[in-house]
């Protein structure tokens, strides 16, 4: 029997059109023939083929035998135990809805600038800056704000620089396919990058490495995940903010979720929107998404706990964990064990729980899915 070689057709039907597609933009970035773009206006943030070369559902380099696209694919077929055991060297089981888990501890930046510019304890951005530091990467893609910030369009970017990675810090709760800055990356000779992003996007680097994509599977040299319930479309400005509450998306300084939107105006003056009220702007591409806890990346960061300016950390990997230690050896991060606050972790495995609920029956089977007597 032939071999399957699944390509554009297959993620086309499986994953573009089906509901399971994050937006993670890795299909896009690896395609050698550049026949595929990506769609982030109007809240829509997918990949598409153009006209060329077999039209938008089908691929004549696929046809041949390219299988790019759904190799780099973090949600095709057994995505999810294939990135697992490359990683971990087992599945993980049932039980661990947050993924394999290793060390997880709180840690904040000591540089108060780094603190400051952070959306909990800027380990993100010290991470960052210490690896630039010290050459274990030399680009991050990451995600700014257009132009001056006003229209909080996020906008996939490259970090180079300790100013870059300042300017970049902070969370947007609108969608960034940071991974499409890879090219801006590459063209300006960055060959060890570090992936920020969304847990969606932080199975993209394990995901091409263990499905070898080549030079992409190795410059991508490491995952730092966001965990993430869900990204908002751009319209939440408009259409909630401003119309119910008449925040103008220019006047807003700082946005934060605990338990309720927060959000800080330039006027001083502090404002909450009920969550609830803005679940009618989830984005589509995350409606599917079982992954919480940013389950493969190296080191997965989240702001939940009862400690305000700490980041939740879970250490998944051996280098995750070496550049935890170096970092604390050299003094650029402070750490204090998680069971200091336990309500934290609990409140990680309830989420978690409640993500992988949404990946639905029909999609392929494995350990994606909770089994239906646990839900
Ligand atoms: C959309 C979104 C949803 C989140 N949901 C949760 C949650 O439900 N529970 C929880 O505990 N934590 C959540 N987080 C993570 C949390 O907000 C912090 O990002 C995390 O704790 C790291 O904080 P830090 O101070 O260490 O990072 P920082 O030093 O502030 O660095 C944050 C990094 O994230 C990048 N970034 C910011 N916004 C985006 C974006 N929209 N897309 C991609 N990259 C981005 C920045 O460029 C920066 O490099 C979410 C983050 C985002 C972006
Ligand atoms: S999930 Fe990512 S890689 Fe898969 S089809 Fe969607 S954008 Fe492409
Ligand atoms: S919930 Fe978060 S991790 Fe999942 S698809 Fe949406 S943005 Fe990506």
């Amino acid at each position: 029997m032939p071999v399957e070689k699944p390509h554009w057709a297959d993620l086309y039907s499986e994953v573009v059109t089906s509901g399971l597609c994050t937006g993670c933009a890795a299909c896009v970035v690896v395609c050698p023939h550049d026949v595929l773009r990506y769609n982030d206006e109007d809240g829509v943030y997918r990949p598409w083929k153009v006209e060329e070369d077999g039209g938008p559902t089908d691929c004549t380099h696929g046809v041949k035998g390219c299988t790019m696209c759904t190799r780099a694919c973090p949600r095709f077929r057994d995505w999810e135990s294939e990135a697992d055991t490359f990683l971990f060297g087992r599945v993980r089981t049932d039980e661990e809805v947050a993924g394999v888990e290793g060390d997880v501890l709180l840690a904040r930046a000591t540089d108060p600038a780094v603190l400051e510019a952070g959306q909990d304890g800027g380990l993100v951005s010290a991470i960052l800056c210490w690896a630039l530091d010290h050459d274990t990467i030399d680009a991050a893609l990451v995600s700014t704000l257009e132009g001056d910030g006003s229209s909080w369009k996020a906008v996939p970017s490259v970090a180079r620089t300790r100013h870059e990675v300042l300017a970049a810090a902070g969370s947007r709760y609108t969608y960034s396919a940071n991974t499409l800055a890879y090219v801006d990356a590459v063209a300006g000779g960055a060959e060890k990058i570090a992936l920020v992003g969304m847990s969606c996007q932080a199975s993209v680097p394990a995901m091409m490495k263990t499905r070898k994509t080549g030079k992409s599977a190795r410059r991508l040299a490491l995952s730092i995940g966001l965990l993430c319930s869900k990204t908002f479309d751009d319209a939440i400005f408009s259409e909630l903010f401003e119309a119910r509450y008449g925040l103008k998306r220019a006047d807003i300084k700082k946005m934060n979720i605990k338990g309720v939107f927060q959000i800080w105006t330039h006027d001083g003056t502090y404002h909450e929107v009920p969550l609830k009220e803005a679940h009618a702007w989830t984005r589509e591409g995350c409606k599917a998404c079982p992954d919480f806890a940013a389950e493969h990346a190296d080191i997965s960061t989240g702001g939940i706990g009862a400690f305000n300016d700490w980041t939740l950390t879970i250490v998944r990997t051996e280098q995750g964990r070496a550049i935890i230690e170096a970092m604390a050896a050299d003094g650029v991060i402070e750490t204090r064990p998680a069971d200091e606050d336990p309500g934290a972790v609990a409140l990680l495995h309830k989420l978690a729980r409640v993500s992988r609920r949404r990946w639905p029956d029909t999609a392929a089977t494995g350990p994606g899915r909770i089994p239906v007597a646990t839900r």
